[in-house]
Parts: structure tokens; sequence; C-alpha cells
């Protein structure tokens, strides 16, 4: 959703505002609501690359890129953002592809959270800090946030004088349908 503000000098600025995320459980997803943030995530790439000790060129592959990626939140790894961009007939090719994933993790707009045998992306600019429950039979990843855990942690920190710069914490296990499926096939095998 992008709106436009008119400023006292008369100068357009675009206010992005990511999209409103709502609940999405029933596609196996649930996700926080999003934060308002001065920049576009295109707007803010470009600046990440013009200030690079040797500028770079920003693209026109790598614009439409980041503007598909940023165009649903989702937690996605690089397969299925190739699969994604083939369907939609974009023929983006696979190094470029996985060269501006890197370079989209270096600037702060995504995030790559390591899941042992695979890698999955989600937005950090514009998203809010929140953790994460991975179900290891179908893949569901649920977001949450929780002031004890930054408390906790902060109080960790100050106890070795550790200057933070970051966490990631991930709780693998299974999900509640899994759990429900993994049960009535048990008193299915039962019977
Ligand atoms: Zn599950
Ligand atoms: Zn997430």
């Amino acid at each position: 959703m992008t709106g436009t503000v008119i400023s006292g000098q008369n100068r357009l600025e675009v206010v992005h505002s990511l999209m409103i995320i709502k609940l999405l459980e029933e596609s196996g997803f649930v996700s926080l609501p999003a934060i308002e943030v001065s920049q576009s995530p295109v707007e803010k790439f470009r600046e990440y690359l013009m200030s690079r000790t040797k500028a770079q060129r920003f693209t026109e592959q790598q614009k439409q890129l980041v503007e598909h990626i940023f165009s649903q939140h989702h937690h996605f790894d690089a397969d299925q953002l190739i699969d994604n961009l083939k369907e939609a007939k974009n023929s983006i090719s696979r190094a470029t592809i996985y060269r501006t994933l890197s370079k989209l993790v270096d600037a702060g707009l995504i995030r790559r959270i390591d899941l042992g045998e695979r890698s999955v992306y989600e937005h950090d600019y514009g998203y809010p800090h929140h953790e994460h429950l991975v179900c290891q039979t179908c893949g569901k990843m649920i977001e949450f946030q929780h002031s004890m855990v930054e408390t906790i942690l902060r109080e960790i920190c100050e106890l070795h004088q550790f200057q933070s710069s970051g966490h990631t914490l991930l709780i693998r296990g299974t999900c509640l349908e899994c759990n429900r499926a993994r049960t009535t096939k048990r008193r299915f095998d039962l019977i």
C-alpha cells in the first residue's frame, strides 16, 4: 500500500507502509502487523547500492525482484522464489536471484533464517523483530513476540557484559494440526 504525502516545500514524499498483514492461519502462516517505514524497499536498496565503496548499478531485474519480494509477506526459500518468478513468466536468472538475495540481506531488507537443512528468507525492513516456532512435519512457521524473552536475553547479556547486536530464537517441533493428525493416525492404527 503506497500513500502520497505532500510536504511544506511541495516535495513529494512517498510514505511506504507495507501491506497490512493479517493472520493467515488457514494458509499455515501466522504473522505480525508491519511497521511503517519512510522509504520504499526499492528506495532503500537503491541507497544501499549507491553507498558501496564502488557504487553499484541498480538493474531493472533487481528492481523487479525487490518489488516481487515485498509484494507479499511470507517466509520463502530461493527455490520457491525461482519457481514463483517462473510462474509469473519472469526470466530473471538463478545467479541474479542468489546474488540479489545476499545483497538484500546485507542491505538489511531481508533476513536469512537458517533452518538446518535449508534457509528461508523473510522481510526485515518494515517488519518488527520476532521469533519463530517451526513445525518439522509441515514446515509451518509461527511468528511470535514476547517481552519476557527480550528481558531475559538482555539480562543474560548484562551478566556477561556482552554487547548484543541481535538474536535469533527458533523453536523446532510439531504444530497443533500435525500433532492432532498424528494422534488420530495412532488411534486408527490401534483399531
Ligand atoms: Zn505442522
Ligand atoms: Zn518471521
